[in-house]
């Protein structure tokens, strides 16, 4: 294996700043390439979150009031540094720029619940920045890795604005399209700010999509390659509009370089035996922790603890995406099962109203936290006995991934992620490690929510299910392992 040069740009990564898996993922997966022996490092967005003392971000003294143009505007950036903790200690980039990224939340303002208007601006500025920041560092790597469309741009301005830049000569570049629900589409007068030739703007080319100034689709159309985070996935978005949401005819299009590498999981922060921030740690020889924690996870919620009554968690952001609408249809069923729902999430403020409506109704079955809380996520991942998710689709998915490490049965629709690693348990053969409904319907989540507490009543199959998950692996080495091989393909190119 020859050792490569590798820099993760990403708009968010563990611990420094968090929405969903994509900051999880920008953290694991550069640690595993770094055990794998390359040297990487990571750039990001310094945002208001990212505390300097905390994360003992450092001044970087060559990289100072650097001017990046927006369209007509020179604007002045700083980039700091530090390291992602011990000890794995990544080289952590930051770009700052205040007056962009030094407001509260990442993407939407925490004031209007809106986008910012300038995502644009934001995101083009960051990209024109990464670029700028390997020149004065004298880094050169061999790989820049993006991730969805934040950092989309990168690989297009490296064929545009770059093209003639022997510094770059030997970089290639690689997308990772973590959720093609987002694309980066923004007003045509966009494509000004990134002063490349106004020519290349037109229907029907690599950076337009129906009139719009696309960032997704311009990075799969200028990276050397393309991933998405599972195999399912990278069929689901090909085939239909249903799961391309769009972009299929444009992934189509690249289906030559465009593969699915399954995202893993980082098992120094998510196993039950090592995980910090539970009350009672336990593992797949000595189960009695568990209940521990589900006695804690009560409490947290406000619910009654009943230990023969089965706790299904849930932990995600507020989305259509994520099949709530499915949940609502038949929470009247539902609660009647005997069971109790703990919900810790944040997002559309149409599902803070509706689960709080829940929780007044329902009390004793169902509690909620609508908020970012990493410190109940573990430990409703450790205290629940199932985990829900019905998505609508999913790329990868990370919590039933997490479920499985902690003998947390998943109860999933069969989509994208979910399906590359939940298979319906069968009593028969006793293999299996969760529950698994086909369509997009409220009847059939209600099914399999009804055979997963069916069987959780016989304690000795439930054992059995929980065990064969506890004994899987996703561990990120090997996905790590298949980056590895794209990385070598695009090289050779
Ligand atoms: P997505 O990337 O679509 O949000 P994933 O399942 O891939 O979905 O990853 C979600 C990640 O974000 C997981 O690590 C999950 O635990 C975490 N997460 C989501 N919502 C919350 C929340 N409200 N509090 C804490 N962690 C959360």
């Amino acid at each position: 294996m020859k050792k490569l040069k590798i820099l993760f740009s990403s708009s968010e990564v563990v611990p420094f700043a968090k929405t969903g898996g994509l900051a999880d993922v920008s953290n694991a997966l550069p640690k595993a390439l770094k055990e794998l022996g390359h040297e990487v490092r990571i750039i990001m967005p310094k945002y208001k979150v990212i505390n300097d003392r905390k994360y003992v971000l450092r001044e970087v003294i060559r990289l100072k009031d650097i001017p990046i143009w927006i369209g007509d505007s020179v604007k002045k950036i700083n980039v700091k540094s530090a390291f992602t903790p011990e000890p794995f200690k990544i080289q952590t980039y930051f770009i700052d720029y205040r007056p962009y990224f030094g407001k509260e939340g990442l993407y939407v303002d925490d004031a209007t619940n809106k986008e910012y208007p300038n995502n644009d601006e934001r995101f083009i500025l960051f990209c024109k920045a990464v670029l700028e920041t390997l020149k004065l560092l004298f880094w050169q790597p061999d790989i820049i890795h993006c991730n969805d469309w934040q950092t989309g741009l990168v690989p297009f301005f490296l064929k545009t604005l770059y093209k003639d830049d022997d510094f770059f000569k030997k970089t290639a570049t690689l997308i990772t399209v973590h959720n093609v629900g987002y694309q980066g589409n923004f007003p045509a007068e966009s494509f000004r700010k990134t002063n490349v030739d106004s020519t290349l703007f037109k229907p029907g080319s690599p950076v337009e999509y129906y009139g719009k100034f696309s960032f997704l689709k311009t990075a799969i159309n200028y990276a050397d390659h393309i991933t998405t985070v599972s195999r399912q996935y990278a069929q689901e978005v090909q085939q239909s509009r249903e799961f391309g949401l769009g972009f299929e005819g444009i992934f189509r299009a690249r289906s030559s370089i465009f593969t699915g590498i399954t995202n893993g999981v980082d098992y120094s922060v998510w196993s039950p035996e090592v995980d910090t921030y539970l009350p009672a740690n336990y593992s797949l020889n000595s189960l009695s922790g568990k209940l521990d924690n589900k006695k804690v996870l009560a409490e947290k919620f406000g619910l009654p603890y009943k230990e023969n009554i089965p706790v299904i968690g849930m932990i995600s952001r507020l989305v259509d995406q994520k099949g709530f609408d499915l949940l609502e249809e038949i929470i009247e069923p539902f609660v009647k099962m005997n069971l109790q729902l703990v919900i810790l999430g944040t997002g559309a403020p149409k599902y803070h109203t509706l689960f709080k409506q829940l929780n007044k109704k329902y009390p004793d079955t169902i509690g909620i936290h609508l908020n970012f809380n990493e410190e109940i996520a573990h430990l409703i991942e450790a205290g629940s006995d199932m985990f829900l998710m019905p998505s609508k689709y999913e790329p990868c998915g990370l919590n039933q991934m997490f479920s499985l490490k902690y003998g947390t049965v998943p109860v999933v629709r069969k989509t994208g992620g979910l399906a590359d690693t939940v298979i319906e348990f069968d009593s028969e053969s006793g293999m299996g490690n969760g529950f698994v409904f086909e369509d997009y319907a409220s009847g059939q989540l209600l099914d399999a929510l009804k055979r997963a507490v069916k069987l959780y009543h016989e304690p000795k199959i439930w054992k059995k299910i929980m065990k064969n998950g506890m004994k899987q692996d996703f561990s990120w080495n090997a996905s790590a392992k298949k980056y590895y091989k794209v990385y070598e393909k695009i090289l050779k190119r």
